[in-house]
């Protein structure tokens, strides 16, 4: 029912240990990503069945599948924790998808692996359908993320803060590997391993460099460049990630660890959501910096790798860390562009762009909302999209400057130009007390009816989906309590 190859297990010992899935009560599909098992080529009916959920809860391993959990290391919150790796995650294996990518299959909450030090291993239900929608929803924004085959509840509980019920997450990754993985080897000193994952790195997921003469300083100029496109994109929808630690970073360029993150509705570049992030950390406005910082930390271990010379690998590692910041700023600012209708950025874009976030700050207004209603500007009606501003003058002097801008560029139909606009600026993103909504009848009610309403709008989230949905495209209830999220899939 499900072959899988596993080409990171023939990687040295030290790179992973075997793993087994421990077993559960009552498995139970409760959702299931027809769309994704088709791109993987896997049999979606075999799966999505009674003895799918044996496999997709852990309680069955196909046969000649060798389930590993890989080591990794990390710096979380900025103090380096030199032994970490998949204490409740098990790759299962890897699948050639259609397009002939390889993907990991990855169950999360299966049980204790050589990694979990006290942990239990196991995930809770409301984080696994978290996880399983905003990565979905990331997806359908078009945002390189990794992806949720299913979701299958063990009929266990876990115990946190008080018990709840169980689940397994089947998680679908480019590959697991994370800036902490290169952490892990070189907080050993083991310069050999580290040019052995860097080229297996380079040859699964950055196959064009693979004749490079500089290969492991381009592959960390390519980690940077994805990097910072990822980043761009996050801040183009108001994702907060919440908890970028190094574990947490991808070297594929793809959004892993949906644990406390979440999306701003109100613009305001100190938005921070995670309850143990105190010092704002990782708030909306810090993440690409913080990428950077990142992106410093894998170059460290490169080091050695790049040039024997100790003071030539600094230099050019340092200057692919250091132009990250305006790759970062290209991308953010092209990203920005495509939303407010520029086709090519010129000069004074940047303070044109700016100058329409400061309004939006200064007025609280909700950055999906605004976004999508300017294009009713160019469709001849400024209304929706002024009346969102308390300062009506300052927004229609911004107006006056962003059409003459418009008018200065290519020609362009107005309904060709919102339509374009459309496909940037959503009209549906995972709102939080629409995911709070979700979550709580699913885990309290075991009714998933509202979360597979809300994955429906989220599925296509730049199309309008007329006014039966329209409730999915309000901005919450304006609570004087900030949202909190949690960590803990
Ligand atoms: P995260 O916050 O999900 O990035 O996890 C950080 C580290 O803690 C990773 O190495 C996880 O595998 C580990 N971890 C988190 N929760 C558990 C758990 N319930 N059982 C075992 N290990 C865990
Ligand atoms: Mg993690």
């Amino acid at each position: 029912m499900l072959t899988l190859s596993n080409t990171y297990s023939s990687l040295p010992d030290r790179f992973f240990a075997r793993a087994r899935p421990t077993g559960v009560t009552a498995p139970r599909v409760l959702a299931f990503n027809h769309t994704l098992a088709a791109e993987l080529g896997l049999d979606a009916r075999a799966l999505d069945s009674p003895e799918g959920a044996e496999i997709l809860s852990g309680n069955a391993v196909p046969d000649g599948l060798a389930p590993i959990a890989m080591a990794y290391a990390g710096h979380q919150f900025g103090g380096f924790v030199p032994q970490l790796g998949d204490g409740r995650a098990i790759l299962l294996g890897e699948v050639v998808d259609r397009r002939g990518i390889r993907r990991d299959i990855q169950l999360k909450g299966a049980g204790r692996t050589a990694y979990s030090r006290g942990g239990d291993g196991r995930a809770a239900l409301g984080p696994v359908l978290r996880e399983y929608l905003v990565s979905e929803a990331m997806h359908a924004l078009g945002i390189p993320t990794t992806r949720a085959l299913a979701a299958v509840a063990t009929g266990d509980r876990v115990h946190r803060e008080t018990a709840l019920p169980g689940a397994v997450l089947t998680r679908v990754a480019a590959s697991h590997i994370r800036v902490g993985t290169f952490q892990f080897l070189a907080a050993r000193g083991d310069v050999e391993g580290l040019a052995t994952l860097a080229d297996y790195v380079i040859d699964r997921l950055y196959p064009a460099l693979r004749e490079t003469p500089d290969r492991y300083l381009a592959l960390l100029k390519g980690v940077a460049d994805r990097q910072a496109e990822l980043v761009a994109r996050w801040m183009h929808v108001g994702f907060v990630h919440g908890v970028m630690n190094t574990d947490n970073s991808s070297i594929s360029g793809e959004t892993i660890d949906f644990g406390p993150c979440a999306f701003m509705d109100v613009y305001d570049p100190a938005t921070v959501f995670s309850s143990i992030d105190q010092g704002g950390r990782y708030q909306y406005q810090n993440q690409p910096g913080i990428a950077q910082w990142n992106l410093a930390r894998l170059a460290e271990t490169l080091l050695p790798i790049i040039d024997g010379s100790t003071e030539e690998a600094v230099e050019k590692a340092n200057q692919t860390v250091v132009d990250f910041a305006s790759t970062f700023q290209t991308a953010w600012l092209a990203g920005l562009g495509r939303k407010i209708g520029l086709s090519d950025i010129r000069d004074q874009d940047g303070v044109l762009v700016q100058s329409l976030l400061d309004l939006m700050q200064q007025d609280r207004v909700d950055w999906t909302t605004s976004f999508r209603r300017l294009a009713d500007c160019v469709r001849g009606d400024d209304v929706p999209f002024t009346t969102l501003f308390d300062d009506r003058a300052a927004v229609a002097r911004w107006l006056m400057d962003w059409q003459a801008r418009l008018a200065s560029g290519t020609p362009a139909e107005p309904e060709a130009l919102a339509s374009r606009m459309d496909r940037v600026n959503p009209v549906y993103i995972p709102r939080n007390h629409l995911v709070e909504e979700a979550l709580g009848a699913a885990v309290q009610h075991d009714n998933l009816g509202p979360f597979e309403a809300l994955m429906a709008v989220l599925a296509k989230p730049h199309d309008d989906q007329g006014p039966a949905q329209s409730r999915f495209a309000e901005p919450g209830p304006n609570d004087a309590r900030p949202y909190r999220t949690f960590c803990g899939t």
